[in-house]
């Protein structure tokens, strides 16, 4: 692997991909985490004297400009953290990105607009993304990779463009793979996973894949209910994806056949309506009413994950253990989030929304062990699945 050490950049410009798609309400930003994870390799490239022209995405603008997806507020925080200016750039077109990455002189930073913005960006034709990255390779003279939250995605800025310029890996990308390794190859036992958030769809290779790996896996959060549906429980109108109960009843039986213990919840917080005025009501797992909804996990769920949590030597905890925005509704994923700043071994968070959960919830960062700034891509690598931005930077 090609070191960010061994990349001479010296006087040099600098693509610099981060991933800064942090959550805003309104144009206001409600988490910075991505932002200031970047801050490690922006200063000490600037402190070898480069220039940064920064390239990141802000939601799924799908090609076009999309007034409330601007970096705009992003750039304003960056350089609010950073003590210096940030040039904004609110053009897309690849002339004026060239004009404004080539008036760059040494320690200055351009941050260019929302990259996908434009539709090459994410171009399913190879040969557009190809022709976007010439024009991105055009910008700079060297390329640095830090966007994790992105690297699983085959995009012009995170999988071509490092292939067109000598290239290496930010201290994040090399962070999170370092951790993500950990969790990967011989653990430390007993491994615990914990997984929640809304669907088991989004979950179920990795599911598979860590099932080979871990000695206790534990489900809350929506996708525990497509858990209990495939057991044969009653689950009202909670969260259930009918379509996946087969494939959960295969995971239940291979769980079983692997020796993995399955914590499912047996208590649940259910409510009549989806709603942060809803009134609370704890129901045994195998009683919820037919027309209420589960939105947290019990309190004898919780405290029963957090003593499996709290005996293992290596912890992954990726989805809330309920609907956390809902203040009613938050105590499961409090108690988890607790029980895995008692770990005392390896502990990470994987995932922008887990990591914005534990923020909001009034978590420090350093409470955990590692926090990944990416959901995504950290899942997907645990699933075993080669992921194209760690690809092109020869990770
Ligand atoms: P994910 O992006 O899959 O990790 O899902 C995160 C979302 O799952 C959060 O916004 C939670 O509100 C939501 N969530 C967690 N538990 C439940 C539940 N029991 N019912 C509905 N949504 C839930």
């Amino acid at each position: 692997m090609s070191a960010l050490a061994d990349l001479d950049v010296v006087g040099k410009r600098v693509f610099l991909r981060c991933d800064l798609n942090v959550p805003l309400k309104e144009g206001v930003i409600k988490d910075d985490g991505r932002i200031r994870a970047s801050l490690p390799t922006i200063q000490l490239l600037l402190s070898k004297g480069a220039s940064l022209v920064i390239a990141a995405h802000l939601g799924r603008p799908k090609g076009v400009a999309v007034p409330e997806l601007t970096l705009a507020p992003v750039a304003k925080r960056l350089s609010a953290l950073l003590g210096q200016e940030v040039i904004f750039l609110g053009e897309v077109s690849s002339a004026h990105m060239r004009t404004a990455a080539h008036s760059l002189k040494a320690g200055e930073i351009l941050l260019l607009e929302n990259i996908r913005f434009n539709a090459a960006e994410t171009s399913k034709e190879d040969s557009e993304r190809a022709a976007f990255a010439k024009d991105l390779a055009d910008l700079a003279d060297v390329y640095v990779g830090d966007g994790f939250g992105a690297v699983h995605r085959k995009h012009a800025s995170v999988f071509e463009l490092p292939q067109l310029l000598p290239h290496a890996p930010g201290l994040l990308v090399s962070a999170e793979v370092e951790v993500l390794k950990k969790l990967t190859q011989n653990p430390h036992r007993p491994y615990g996973v914990i997984l929640g958030g809304a669907k088991v769809s989004d979950k179920l290779k990795v599911i598979e894949n860590l099932l080979g790996k871990v000695d206790v896996l534990a489900v809350g959060g929506g996708m525990a209910f497509t858990f209990l549906a495939a057991l044969g429980r009653e689950v009202g109108t909670s969260l259930v994806e009918t379509e996946m109960i087969d494939a959960v009843k295969g995971l239940i039986q291979s769980a079983d056949d692997k020796g993995v213990k399955l914590l499912l919840p047996t208590d649940i917080v259910v409510a009549s309506e989806f709603s942060a005025q809803a009134t609370p009501t704890l129901v045994s797992a195998d009683a919820i009413p037919v027309d209420c909804m589960g939105l947290d996990i019990g309190p004898i769920s919780a405290a029963a994950f957090a003593c499996e949590i709290e005996k293992c030597a290596t912890v992954f905890w990726n989805g809330p253990m309920g609907v956390f925005e809902f203040p009613n509704f938050a105590a499961g994923t409090t108690v988890i989030a607790t029980a895995l700043t008692k770990v005392s071994g390896i502990s990470v968070v994987g995932g922008g929304d887990s990591a914005a959960a534990v923020r909001a919830l009034g978590f420090a960062d350093s409470d955990f062990g590692y926090i990944s700034t990416g959901g995504g891509a950290s899942l997907e690598y645990l699933e075993g699945k080669e992921l194209p931005g760690l690809l092109a930077l020869g990770i």
